[in-house]
């Protein structure tokens, strides 16, 4: 009897032990998503391979967060990729990165953490970058892992909320770009360690609810884009006229792209381009004189998209005009990526094809893409459908803290448009909804 009381009291402590800080409180499981692995490098500069220092860094930040109590699983713990975990349809690349959403959604974790490295020379001036996704419980996650990147590497960056496919899972997370590939510091065990060692106490800090920036409040947003300006469609000065805070859409190397694009961004609207890109079915004429087709090489596309910029230099960001089969193009993918990443630009994808690879590569370039939720005149054009897509995005928002919408100028959408949006304002408003810019959502680099 003695013996058993004596070994009960021994499992007692060890237990006590192990939970370290938090005694009898339950301990949060963390998972922990080192990107890439087997065939998918990620990244890579001379012979450096992202693969290899996500996994050494996610192994260094295991160590650190057991050692403060917290359950922690990896997605991987060697050099593999998690495309034949679970059977489904789709490319090897879609299917690595859908079977860890899907497995991290199965452990339901208090937050998981996806670590990555980010491509591109950023020789003058290196960065951490946090991404986190719709879920209201990331944001603090992602306040707090900011901050810390930002001590480190001596910054000020704001973390971003973006629709990359692992962010799209539904428990809590952040995509963390914890450097540049072409960072030697991070070949540098004592580093890549000490940086590990800070990320897990601002994990930790962030699930204990320390600090001011846990106290951060996530409002539901909604957003409404209207594409196909540039075209001098007859309705176009109809939109001005809203009190709503829209992002206009502008199509490039048209007559009236210039000065659409100055009298929007004149009356406080954000400016992206709206780029025509190759669609599976088309007729020539929907897409302006130079729209991104998938036989372009990189450098024709990257001509395209500086002419583009050149005329239009208010654009924050990009979205696509059309694009079924140019959005499920790697090569037109990347170049229109990097491209941003190197301009600072937004990408939002319109999702014309459920395919688009933008928010598979988007976290490769640190480039932040969000997806269109709904169409507002998919229904067509009348006004009362279009007034149901407009109630329709509220719920989105509310359910997801962000709803994004697209709507037209010109004959897709129009004067309908406009008077179903003049319709909903105020009873949203008096809701509660909370109409954004583009600027509002994402913090643009300072
Ligand atoms: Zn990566
Ligand atoms: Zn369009």
């Amino acid at each position: 009897m003695k013996k058993l009381l004596f070994f009960i009291f021994f499992i007692l402590i060890v237990n006590n032990t192990s939970l370290g800080a938090y005694g009898n409180l339950q301990p949060p499981l963390i998972v922990i998503d080192p990107g890439h692995g087997g065939i998918d490098p990620g990244t890579i500069h001379s012979n450096l391979l992202e693969k290899e220092i996500n996994l050494k860094a996610s192994l260094y930040l295991k160590q650190f967060l057991e050692k403060s109590g917290a359950l922690v699983i990896l997605t991987r713990d060697n050099d593999t990729d998690l495309a034949k975990l679970y059977p489904g349809p789709g490319a090897r690349h879609f299917k690595d990165v859908f079977n860890r959403k899907k497995y991290i959604e199965n452990l339901n974790p208090d937050l998981f953490i996806s670590i990555h490295v980010n491509a591109g020379e950023f020789k003058k001036k290196n960065f951490g970058q946090v991404f986190y996704g719709r879920n209201p419980k990331s944001l603090a996650p992602a306040e707090f892992i900011q901050n810390k990147l930002n001590e480190i590497y001596k910054v000020s960056k704001a973390p971003q909320i973006a629709d990359f496919l692992i962010l799209t899972a539904s428990t809590p997370g952040v995509l963390v770009e914890i450097g540049f590939i072409d960072d030697q510091r991070l070949c540098d065990n004592d580093f890549l360690k000490n940086l590990c060692q800070q990320l897990a106490s601002s994990i930790l800090n962030s699930l204990n609810n320390k600090g001011p920036t846990s106290r951060v409040k996530f409002e539901p947003k909604l957003l409404i884009i209207i594409d196909d300006f540039g075209n001098n469609s007859d309705n176009w000065h109809e939109f001005l006229k809203l009190d709503l805070p829209f992002t206009a859409a502008v199509m490039p190397f048209l007559n009236n792209t210039q000065k659409e694009a100055k009298i929007l961004a004149q009356a406080g609207k954000d400016i992206i381009i709206h780029l025509p890109m190759e669609p599976k079915k088309y007729k020539r004429s929907w897409l302006g004189p130079k729209p991104v087709m998938v036989n372009l090489s990189e450098k024709e596309i990257t001509t395209l998209l500086t002419e583009a910029l050149k005329e239009n230099t208010r654009a924050i960001g990009m979205n696509n005009h059309t694009g079924s089969k140019a959005c499920e193009n790697k090569k037109v993918v990347q170049t229109i990526l990097s491209f941003c990443q190197k301009n600072n630009l937004i990408f939002i994808d319109s999702q014309t094809t459920p395919n688009s690879l933008f928010p598979l590569l988007g976290s490769e370039y640190g480039v932040v893409v969000l997806k269109r939720d709904i169409f507002l005149e998919i229904n067509g054009k009348d006004e009362k459908k279009i007034l149901q897509q407009i109630f329709q995005l509220q719920k989105i928002a509310k359910e997801k803290g962000l709803g994004i919408a697209i709507g037209h100028v010109g004959f897709e959408g129009g004067i309908p448009t406009v008077k179903a949006l003049k319709a909903a304002l105020p009873p949203l408003q008096a809701q509660g909804a909370k109409f954004c810019t583009l600027r509002d959502i994402v913090k643009k680099h300072p």
